[in-house]
């Protein structure tokens, strides 16, 4: 049976993108070795690290002045490293979700913080609104895509201090104007590739300015300087990046990116409005086109279940809510099809039929 993949992460890649990553691992190049045991510094993986990068810059519409940096450690990482190299005495931050949460609570380590607005009494079940910022915070840190709730923030914000945004579920589904972010980074396995690497583009002008000794590893100027390549990269995830911005740049970009978003959370989001035994779980204007969260209706409660076992049986897969939100989510990222939103909206409209 054809499995449709709504994993929230780890979460599905084009085929293509697997399929020819698989063969570099077995045959680099037509160089008889596997992508998995020859050096990062052969001429060959430079290249694969250049074309990455370049795509990045391409793909984004990355401004002089900015340096496209690959790390491991994942966007957790992050939550520590933004503010080692960036928080000098306050930074704010828009707490949207636990991954803000997470990133709030790691800041703390470096200096001040200041919540902006917050939407946890409510269950993150909105992105807040017209709060402001300490003109003297050093950043406003927001997450673009609540992964967990189903929320999103889908243009780029006007603030008055710099701006950083954890964008790991939803990177490269839209058009991003990168010069309004001091620094942007998104672990890679939602939205660009296998699990292993971090994206992370910076604004060169302000780094090194933290009032702190940084540990080499930890700061940023550290992997600008050696183009990624100060120590050993994440040699085989940085490859399947690569792939798939290939893939993006083929499928038209990020603007071809954003109308398939569109197009998919419209099927989806459709059908759980008008199906009477669901209902969506955020506030209808901050809906997430990644992850599409919904829950029975309260008279069909008991229905969940047997609902999951219904499409698990339709090769549905990686639908079941994250638990601090229960019910379903179907995340849609880039390689989600149009054929695998529509199969689930078949699940929901035959379950409907019979209940
Ligand atoms: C998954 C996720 C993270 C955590 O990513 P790791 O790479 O596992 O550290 C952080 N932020 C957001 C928005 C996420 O979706």
């Amino acid at each position: 049976m054809k499995k449709y993949n709504f994993n929230a992460g780890p979460s599905m890649l084009p085929r293509e993108v697997i399929e020819n990553t698989a063969k570099q691992i077995l045959d680099f190049n037509g160089s008889g070795l596997s992508l998995m045991e020859i050096s990062h510094r052969t001429k060959d993986f430079q290249a694969v690290i250049d074309e990455a990068m370049a795509l990045i810059k391409e793909l984004l519409d990355v401004p002089q002045g900015y340096s496209v940096v690959f790390l491991g450690g994942g966007a957790s990482l992050q939550f520590m490293q933004v503010p080692c190299n960036f928080l000098i005495k306050k930074a704010a931050y828009l707490n949207t979700g636990v991954w803000a949460k997470k990133a709030m609570k790691e800041a703390k380590l470096f200096g001040e913080v200041v919540e902006v607005a917050s939407s946890a009494d409510a269950n993150y079940t909105f992105i807040p609104k017209g709060w402001s910022v300490p003109v003297d915070a050093d950043y406003l840190h927001i997450t673009t895509n609540n992964t967990i709730y189903g929320t999103e923030i889908r243009k780029d914000l006007d603030v008055n201090v710099p701006l950083i945004a954890d964008m790991s579920s939803d990177i490269f589904s839209r058009p991003v104007d990168v010069s309004k972010y001091d620094c942007i980074y998104a672990g890679a396995q939602k939205n660009l590739a296998m699990a292993g690497v971090t994206v992370i583009i910076v604004k060169d002008e302000k780094l090194g300015k933290a009032p702190r000794e940084i540990p080499t590893m930890l700061d940023y100027r550290t992997h600008v300087d050696k183009g990624s390549m100060f120590n050993t990269p994440p040699v085989v995830p940085i490859y399947s990046a690569l792939e798939n911005l290939r893939w993006i740049k083929k499928q038209g970009g990020v603007e071809a990116m954003d109308k398939l978003a569109q197009q998919r959370a419209e099927i989806v989001y459709n059908e759980i409005d008008r199906n009477k035994l669901f209902k969506g779980t955020v506030a209808a204007e901050d809906r997430s086109l990644m992850n599409i969260c919904f829950v029975m209706n309260e008279e069909y409660a008991e229905l969940e279940k047997p609902f999951m076992e219904f499409a698990t049986e339709r090769g549905m897969v990686g639908i079941k809510g994250h638990r601090s939100v229960g019910g379903f989510r179907a995340s849609c990222y880039n390689a989600q099809t149009v054929e695998g939103c529509n199969a689930l909206v078949a699940c929901m409209k035959e379950f409907e039929a019979k209940a």
